[in-house]
């Protein structure tokens, strides 16, 4: 069950060019001396009062509970309130204008206004003028409103927390994590940084600790009370705080931090940095995080199929007569438009063309600006000669217990979860032999629509005549944005590895049909290559 954060005497002013009762326009207040709107929580409800010549405007104060903004223009605003008579007959709406002096000042006075709303108070810093402003947290300096306001719908529908619940690898994962390490959580004050639906809280819960916060800042934070209130045994230890980490406060500090902050690729989404903020909020010196450490995996793939898969895509725009319409000047766009999809499905690990490397991301260490650039410098060795056509990679993240250590994979091979594998495709594929170095970089730009922009590069040096003395090198390269991925789920899926299959069973290379000129370089995929198992965990 929810308990009540206790509320400080606090207060934040605005200062206006005017305000006026809609109702009765006597009560016009735009003299020399400045109005002051006053947010304040004094005994627990939230209220705005307007004052001048500090002295209440009579009859200008508001319940926020009770009480809707609405913008009339960039720097007006009209502020709606329920009366509080009870008698129904009798009982009328009011309504304030707001002239604001600025469209700045407009903008944050609605900020504060919602953020007063929702209880989360004392979020001012002092501006020159003397007056106190809600600031604008790290979330918002950082991520494009249109961006963050999609994002939290998609979340505060219950079908996507149903998907996340029903992926049973994750959840299951987490369950037996937190459940196994009880001694992490025995006592211990929690924070479950985007909690969602409230699981992760409900298992901290079942798992002895003395309190759970549940941060969530989407709608979904009222669906978590409901499924906590139902669930009172645990509930009763557990406290749903809407909001979003960067700018709620929390009463005490959290021993153990509890989150799945993972998107495709683990970065997708840039939730990592929030739960990183999180921890440098909430969490006590040498504190506990679940997860502590996250690595993405990465190797080139050879699939002939995918590749002619996208690339014939943009054949369409190759019609010279659709509808009398020559689509030709568009061929390129579109052809290139396709291979900055990165790929999201789960492949078969024989794709891979040689084993794996990782990078390492600690979550306890790294510092939540480390995670707006990652540059990772790629080697390889080919353990196939084939034709790469790009980038395989996934992630895993540890649950460092003191009791027991456990991943979760999301590797091609393991059983499969909602995050699948990504594959970033080359329009120009390159050549490889068995044995050979294969180098490149991926490069990851954090941008303002939480994701990132992807620049891979992958090089080979050529083989044949030639090659030996002057080294001629092959470099492919491709630009991907990580938000717009290619979801290729209505393929079927390739690979989940019953435990009573045999190799032969699975779906071989030769299986697939494959419509290219290039079949001599497709038969080499055939070669089953001993590195190419990935690396699971
Ligand atoms: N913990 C839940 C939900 C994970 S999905 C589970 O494991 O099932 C991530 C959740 O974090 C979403 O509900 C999203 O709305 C929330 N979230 C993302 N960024 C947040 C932020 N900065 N502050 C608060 N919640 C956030």
């Amino acid at each position: 069950m929810e308990g009540s954060t206790e509320l400080k005497h606090k207060h934040l002013e605005f200062t206006l060019a005017a305000v006026s009762e809609l109702s009765s326009s006597s009560v016009s207040s735009s003299s020399s001396t400045p109005v002051i709107a006053r947010f304040s929580a004094d005994g627990g409800v939230a209220e705005l009062r307007f004052h001048q010549d500090s002295e209440f405007i009579d009859g200008l104060n508001v319940d926020l509970g009770t009480t809707q903004l609405f913008k009339l223009g960039p720097a007006k605003s009209l502020c709606i309130s329920d009366s509080s008579d009870t008698n129904k007959e009798t009982s009328y709406s009011r309504g304030v204008t707001i002239q604001f002096r600025n469209e700045e000042e407009s903008r944050d006075f609605h900020s504060a206004f919602e953020q007063w709303k929702e209880g989360n108070f004392g979020q001012g810093t002092h501006l020159p003028n003397g007056a106190i402003s809600s600031s604008k947290s790290k979330f918002d300096n950082k991520i494009e409103p249109s961006s963050a306001k999609m994002y939290f719908h998609y979340y505060g529908q219950l079908l996507h927390q149903q998907n996340m619940l029903q992926d049973y690898v994750r959840t299951g994962t987490y369950y037996a994590a937190v459940i196994e390490n009880r001694a992490d959580f025995t006592g211990r004050v929690v924070v479950d940084v985007g909690a969602g639906s409230g699981i992760l809280s409900l298992f901290a819960a079942q798992a002895g600790a003395r309190h759970v916060y549940a941060v969530e800042a989407s709608e979904m934070a009222e669906y978590a009370r409901k499924l906590i209130a139902g669930n009172p045994t645990l509930g009763q230890r557990i406290t749903v705080i809407k909001g979003k980490v960067e700018e709620v406060e929390l009463p005490e500090k959290a021993d153990i931090l509890i989150s799945e902050p993972m998107g495709t690729l683990l970065v997708n989404e840039r939730m990592l940095e929030s739960y990183v903020i999180a921890r440098d909020r909430f969490l006590v010196p040498n504190g506990k995080m679940f997860p502590s450490v996250g690595r993405i995996h990465m190797a080139p793939f050879s699939d002939e199929y995918l590749f002619v898969e996208i690339a014939n895509k943009a054949l369409f725009w190759q019609q010279q007569n659709y509808y009398g319409v020559d689509l030709t000047p568009l061929y390129g766009s579109a052809f290139q438009g396709y291979f900055s999809q990165p790929v999201v499905d789960a492949f078969d690990p024989r794709l891979l063309v040689s084993p794996p490397m990782c990078h390492v991301i600690d979550f306890a260490e790294i510092k939540e600006e480390d995670l707006y650039e990652i540059d990772i410098p790629l080697k390889f060795v080919a353990s196939v000669g084939t034709r790469v056509h790009g980038l395989a990679c996934w992630f895993d993240v540890l649950f460092n217990g003191s009791t027991v250590q456990r991943w979760l994979t999301t590797a091609p091979g393991a059983p499969t979860t909602h995050w699948y594998q990504i594959r970033c495709v080359l329009s120009q594929p390159i050549y490889v032999m068995a044995g050979q170095e294969i180098t490149g970089r991926l490069h990851m730009i954090a941008h303002n629509a939480q994701s990132y922009t992807i620049n891979l590069t992958l090089s080979a040096k050529m083989w044949g005549p030639g090659a030996e003395q002057g080294g001629i090198i092959q470099t492919s390269s491709c630009k991907l944005d990580l938000k717009e991925p290619y979801y290729r789920m209505s393929q079927p899926q390739p690979y989940t590895m019953a435990q009573d299959q045999q190799p032969h069973q699975l779906l071989q290379a030769q299986d697939i049909p494959i419509h290219t000129e290039d079949l001599e370089e497709a038969e080499l995929l055939q070669q089953p290559s001993e590195n190419s198992g990935a690396q699971l965990h």
